[in-house]
């Protein structure tokens, strides 16, 4: 099956070939684990799992590779302030480890909630160090790199002659116009980025190590080369990421691994257009307000309608959140499910899956076109109700296509009834709520929502909602 996929660096959709007739080694920017994973955030995670299962579904072999940034994010990209980490240590008075540890547990929850596959390697970058410090030598040795004193060694972009391909002539020239060379004092070029940072004298940093320049931490982007080549070769397949990282982290990628091997990086470039909240215009962690899976689930939504609302939208159209939309599309997955269901009811068991057939042909043709999820899952839908297609025909497809939805399409139905246990628990509470015991109504309300029972005060009583089948 041919895929074709839209390749950041040609500005066009472009027939893949994989370096591995068969293999594709995907690299994915992980996230930086200082704070919980935004909805935005995650939408760029679910988007990159659909690249994965329908390069899966089309045949590839896929190995996956996730970094976690546990160290050496700077709050600006300008190689100044503060290591995210260490923000999110002294915002909690925890150790940067720990606040690692923690918010790398809370990805994967809420990861793993949304339906996506296990990356086949993921690797914090406080465990590849070395790696990194041997690019760095690398790029010294070439005649890349300059030391800046009392700050760190820099790359310079000037001895790359084709540094900036990936976001466009115009965007580099637009840096060196612009000529701040952010506060950083002795960088020879302003897009010059630091591939070490010193450990400022006289502060000790939670996190720092030794190496041939000095104590000190990995700048960014050092990480995501070094690990990458690491587990995926020189040159890997396809390196995905959010738009907002074409400009620097990956630019930079790109000029660190080049630079070192004088080989391409990537062959292709797969970036996910923003998830933008209409006033703020787009989710900030640093600014401490944004939505989190949490934030959805509270309301009483599965964590599945949120993947199913990123599916409708193709990945390469900005998305703007709403309420509304995350509604319909809750109902929109009650919809898709009641019919499979049904269609379950009336096969009883699948037949054997046609692949000749026209719903698997138009369902691969859609993730064979730059994994066009919301046109695979018309098919379904379309699949799903058509009647004149053999029921046991139809469940064969609709189990298939759920290795690339993974909406959990066949989940028990919310019965009109909850188990025993849980209706005596909702009537404590409902008591506990007359007699104003807020705390045991509160108590009696958590206890419900970590067995998978959510449950909403409303005029006419409580209302309850399964966010597990
Ligand atoms: P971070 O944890 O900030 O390193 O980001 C993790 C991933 O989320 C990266 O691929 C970012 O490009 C992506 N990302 C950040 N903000 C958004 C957003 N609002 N919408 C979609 N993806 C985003
Ligand atoms: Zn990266």
């Amino acid at each position: 099956m041919n895929f074709r996929i839209y390749n950041t660096m040609t500005r066009q959709k472009e027939l893949f070939r994989p370096l591995k007739e068969g293999e594709a080694g995907i690299y994915t920017c992980g996230p930086t684990v200082y704070h919980y994973a935004h909805i935005g955030n995650m939408r760029s995670y679910i988007a990159e799992d659909g690249l994965v299962r329908a390069l899966r579904f089309l045949g590839w072999k896929v190995k996956r590779v996730m970094n976690i940034t546990d160290v050496g994010h700077l709050v600006s990209d300008a190689d100044t302030g503060e290591d995210k980490m260490e923000v999110g240590a002294r915002r909690e008075g925890k150790s940067a480890w720990d606040i690692a540890k923690f918010y790398t547990e809370a990805f994967f929850r809420d990861y793993y909630a949304l339906g996506c596959a296990k990356p086949d390697v993921i690797c914090p970058a406080t465990d590849y160090i070395q790696e990194m410090v041997d690019l760095g030598l690398a790029l010294e040795k070439k005649g890349f790199t300059y030391p800046i004193a009392g700050d760190g060694v820099y790359f310079d972009v000037s001895k790359l002659p084709d540094y900036g391909k990936l976001a466009g002539k115009a965007h580099i020239d637009g840096i060196k116009e612009g000529a701040r060379v952010e506060a950083v004092a002795g960088k020879r070029h302003p897009a010059d980025f630091a591939i070490w940072k010193f450990a400022a004298i006289g502060e000790k940093r939670q996190m720092e190590w030794d190496s041939p320049w000095g104590r000190g931490f990995p700048g960014w982007h050092m990480e995501c080369s070094a690990m990458a080549m690491k587990h995926l070769g020189d040159t890997i397949d396809v390196h995905c990421g959010g738009e907002d990282h074409v400009a620097v982290h990956h630019t930079n990628e790109i000029a660190q691994s080049e630079g070192a091997t004088g080989k391409p990086f990537s062959n292709y470039w797969m970036h996910v257009r923003f998830l933008v909240t209409g006033d703020e215009g787009k989710m900030s962690k640093s600014a401490g307000e944004f939505l989190t899976l949490e934030s959805v689930t509270k309301r009483g939504y599965d964590p599945l309608s949120y993947r199913y609302y990123c599916l409708q939208t193709h990945y390469r159209k900005q998305l703007e959140f709403s309420w509304e939309g995350v509604e319909a599309s809750a109902r929109g997955l009650d919809g898709l499910r009641a019919l499979a269901r049904k269609v379950k009811t009336e096969a009883g068991a699948p037949a054997e899956l046609d692949k000749g057939a026209k719903p698997y042909l138009d369902f691969t043709a859609a993730l064979a076109d730059d994994v066009n999820l919301p046109a695979a899952l018309a098919v379904l839908w379309e699949t799903l109700k058509d009647g004149s297609v053999p029921a046991a025909q139809r469940l064969a497809f609709a189990q298939a296509a759920e290795e690339v939805t993974a909406l959990d399409l066949f989940r028990a139905e919310a019965a009109g009834e909850l188990a025993s246990e849980f209706m005596a628990m909702i009537k404590d509470r409902e008591a506990a709520r007359k007699a104003r015991d807020w705390k045991k109504s509160d108590e009696l309300r958590k206890a419900l929502s970590d067995k998978g029972v959510l449950i909403e005060d409303t005029p006419s009583g409580t209302k309850w909602k399964l966010t597990r089948g």
